[in-house]
Parts: structure tokens; sequence; C-alpha cells
């Protein structure tokens, strides 16, 4: 597994390979979430590149950029049991050599869900995920379904851009008691931990109550709002029902495909988790 920290360096090394080649960016910190996309990048392409670095555009004023966990060596250590052939480690001089940066894309999908609590993020994602998309030239890339609204967003920027990338959506993996796997999982306190898998049951109550033949979507907010509520350790950003491609929420009766999302605090940890669902579809 060849380590590359400049563009120039991965360009010379990119020219001698061709075939498929499966990306899959990251932040580090690396949990089986993250395995889950380069296994399935392995399984999907002949190559497989890996990124590792935490871009400092989609953080906010006050967010955790300084704080957010590094662990470059035991990350290399868990990668090197996949078949990746190559992780790039740029630094940001390397990212953002100008002090003004120019990105190419917006969306009104910047502005909802996620971007409403950071109004900046998809501005950042975009902007790092176009110039990765770049430097790499892959023929798919994988994203996962924790972060839908980041999946669907660079979706739709691919599409949009005209970028001949296929985005590849992977299944959330999640902790024995339900929890998404999150880097940021790290910041949550021993109590936290053990009061969190409420928001797993939140989703898997709505998730009943839709099997069950709910059509309301104010009755499915309410339900899974008060379940988090009954935990007075969350404070609640939002719960969303929307529809599942162009992410619009839907007030009244529920139909087609659905994604229901949500955004907590537990303490200072913000957390979001979701699941789609179609009401097309026969569920036993
Ligand atoms: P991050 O390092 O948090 O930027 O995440 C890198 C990629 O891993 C993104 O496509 C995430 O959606 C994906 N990812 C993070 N956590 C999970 C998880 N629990 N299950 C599946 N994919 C995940």
């Amino acid at each position: 597994m060849k380590n590359i920290s400049t563009i120039k360096e991965f360009r010379k090394w990119r020219k001698n390979i061709s075939g498929t080649i499966g990306f899959v960016p990251t932040m580090g910190a690396l949990h089986e979430g993250h395995l889950s996309l380069v296994s399935k990048s392995n399984k999907t392409c002949e190559h497989t590149i890996v990124s590792i670095y935490i871009n400092p555009t989609q953080f906010a004023k006050g967010e955790d950029l300084d704080t957010y966990p590094q662990m470059v060596r035991a990350d290399l250590d868990k990668l090197s049991q996949f078949e990746a052939d190559c992780v790039f480690l740029p630094d940001n001089s390397e990212m953002y050599p100008n002090e003004i940066i120019t990105s190419n894309y917006n969306s009104d999908l910047f502005k909802i869900l996620e971007g409403k609590s950071r109004p900046s993020f998809f501005k950042g994602v975009t902007t790092i995920v176009a110039k990765l998309f770049d430097i790499i030239e892959p023929t798919h890339a994988f994203f996962g379904e924790k972060d839908y609204q980041q999946f669907t967003i660079i979706k739709q920027m691919v599409s949009d851009l005209d970028i001949p990338i296929q985005i590849v959506p992977c299944p959330i993996i999640r902790e024995e008691n339900g929890l998404a796997m999150s880097s940021r999982n790290k910041y949550l306190t021993e109590y936290e931990f053990s009061v969190v898998a409420t928001i797993f049951k939140a989703l898997e109550c709505g998730k009943n109550i839709l099997k069950a033949g709910e059509i309301h979507a104010d009755k499915l907010k309410r339900e899974i709002t008060q379940i988090i509520n009954s935990e007075s350790a969350f404070q609640i950003d939002y719960v969303s029902v929307s529809n599942r491609n162009t992410l619009k929420e839907i007030d009244g009766e529920l139909e087609g495909e659905i994604l229901v999302s949500i955004a907590v605090f537990l303490g200072k940890t913000r957390l979001i988790d979701n699941f789609t669902y179609s009401l097309s579809e026969e569920h036993i």
C-alpha cells in the first residue's frame, strides 16, 4: 500500500494505474463504517484509493476542527488489512495553497437539514470532494448513507457538472447498541454512551409505525420526537421526514420513497442518523 502526501507525486503514480478505480474519501479515525466502504470498493473495482484529510473548510467557527480525532498510524494499520493500493494524505498547504478558495458548485440542497445548522458545511464538502475527484480521477466513489444528505449532494454534483464518476451508496454500520459508527463517537462519555441507543430506538420505532401503516408525516415525527425527549440528556436539532431523492420536507401524507433523518446533541456531541423507507413496497 503506497502512502502519498503530495498531488505531484500522486499524479505521477496514478499515470500507471488503469481499469476501474474506487475512491473512498475520509477524515481518518477510521472505524468499521469507513472500512465497509473500502471493502465495497475492493469488491467493485480493480483498484482502491483512500484519502485521509481533515478538511478545514467544512468546519464552522466553534466546531471541533481543533479536537477532531487524529490517529494516522492506527488508520494505516487498519487499511493494510484491505486491498487499498494507495492512501492519499495531503496537508492543508497541498489542498488549499491559496488564501482565496474557489468553489465551483452550489445547490439549494446546501440550505436544508444539515445545512440549516451548519451553513458553510456543504460548500466545504463539495469543494474538497471536487478537488479530490480531480486529483484522484476515480471511476467510482463510495459514500456512506449515514451522511445521506452528503451522498445526495455529491450524486447531484457529479450529474450537474458532468463528472464521469459513479457514486456508490453504502449502508450505515452500527455499534452493537444500534449507534451509527462515527469518528465523533469518541467524544461521548460513558454515561452518554449508555443512553445514546435511544436514537436508534426512536428510529426503529418510526420504522415500525410505518410498517404498521402510518402515513402521516406529522404523527411519525411526533412519535420519534417523543422517544428522543424521554431521555433528558438529548437536545433535538431536527427530526425530518423528506422525499428520499429531492430531500424536500413532507408535512402531510407520505408516499413513495422517504428519508427519515434526525440530528441531536448529546452533551457537546452532535449526532446524526437516518433510515430510508419505501411506501410503495410491501413490508412484512
Ligand atoms: P468521515 O470520515 O466522517 O468524513 O466519513 C467518510 C465516509 O465514511 C463518508 O462517506 C461517511 O458517510 C462514511 N461513514 C462514516 N460513518 C459511517 C457508518 N457508520 N456507516 C457507513 N458509512 C460511514
